[in-house]
């Protein structure tokens, strides 16, 4: 099922409400997303959307992404030029409900096309991080391969070849993770930033994480005690903070139980290299700082 949002003329009419405004920033010269071979002008709002739409657009396709370079997405604001731009874009791949700013620009500059990936990646509650499980990220390949042959019906064929092809491409990532953590079966995961339910689930890990979802969030001095309790007696000699974040609270409690720190990558910056990569470096980290229970 795909899930397709065609510009309304009540759309059109809230941008123009929107461009009455003072300070709404309409006027500000807009940099419209590089278009493909196909004339066609794709924005995803973060960067495992934006690398999986660059994926089954094809080799040499700029996406653009909502998310300022190097920003986490979590509270990320958008440049004035990313919401007027957003109106030329020929698809929006987005996940609605994560970022409030790219939800606000949506409604203020409606893309001509949207692809909200949560119904189809199968969301928990209010934790966005479900392309930490490849299987889930692979679900929203072929739609985005669907959304795009209606924009640009010449290349379909061609998105849905590239979608096919990354979703196998992550089907080979679930097997080596699945492989690789096999023998930590029920291992503790001790993380700062809750990124890591979904993978997890996925890889029969228990996550113990210090912070709640958003990584902005400092832990209390109460959660901190809880943690420790929980983790007392259990087999255990990692604490994971991520990359980009700040390693103090993983280090504070790695110093208060006398154990080491590692490095995980949530992979939700643009800075994160490539998604692929990234989780391959993060199933070593895990090899090398988890424990058999
Ligand atoms: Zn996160």
């Amino acid at each position: 099922m795909i899930i397709i949002l065609m510009r309304s003329p009540f759309a059109a009419l809230a941008a123009l409400a929107a461009c009455a405004l003072p300070l709404a920033g309409c006027g500000a010269p807009a940099t419209p997303a590089p278009a493909t071979d196909g004339g066609i002008r794709i924005v995803a709002s973060f960067y495992p959307l934006q690398w999986l739409a660059g994926r089954v657009a094809g080799d040499g396709v700029d996406v653009a992404s909502l998310t300022p370079k190097g920003a986490e997405p979590h509270d990320s604001e958008l440049e004035i030029s990313q919401v007027s731009a957003l109106g030329d874009a020929d698809l929006l791949v987005t996940l609605t409900g994560f970022q409030a700013a790219v939800d606000a620009a949506v409604e203020a500059n409606p893309p001509k096309r949207l692809l909200d990936v949560g119904p189809i990646v199968g969301l928990e509650g209010e934790d966005p991080h479900f392309w930490l499980d490849p299987t889930r990220l692979a679900k929203a390949a072929a739609p985005i391969a669907e959304a795009l042959g209606l924009a640009d019906a010449a290349g379909a064929a061609g998105y849905e070849e590239r979608a096919a092809a990354v979703a196998e491409e992550l089907a080979r990532l679930d097997a080596e993770l699945a492989a690789g953590l096999a023998p930590f079966a029920d291992a503790y995961l001790v993380t700062t930033h809750a990124a890591f339910n979904y993978f997890a689930e996925r890889y029969g890990l228990n996550q113990v994480a210090v912070a709640g979802i958003d990584p902005e969030a400092e832990p209390t001095p109460a959660r901190l005690t809880e943690v420790k309790r929980q983790l007392e007696g259990k087999p255990v000699k990692t604490v994971y903070f991520e990359e980009y974040a700040s390693p103090k609270t993983a280090e504070a409690l790695a110093a208060d139980l006398g154990l080491a720190t590692g490095r995980l990558n949530p992979i939700e910056t643009d800075e994160s290299g490539d998604y692929l990569a990234a989780m391959r470096q993060n199933l070593s980290e895990l090899v090398q700082g988890l424990v058999r229970p």
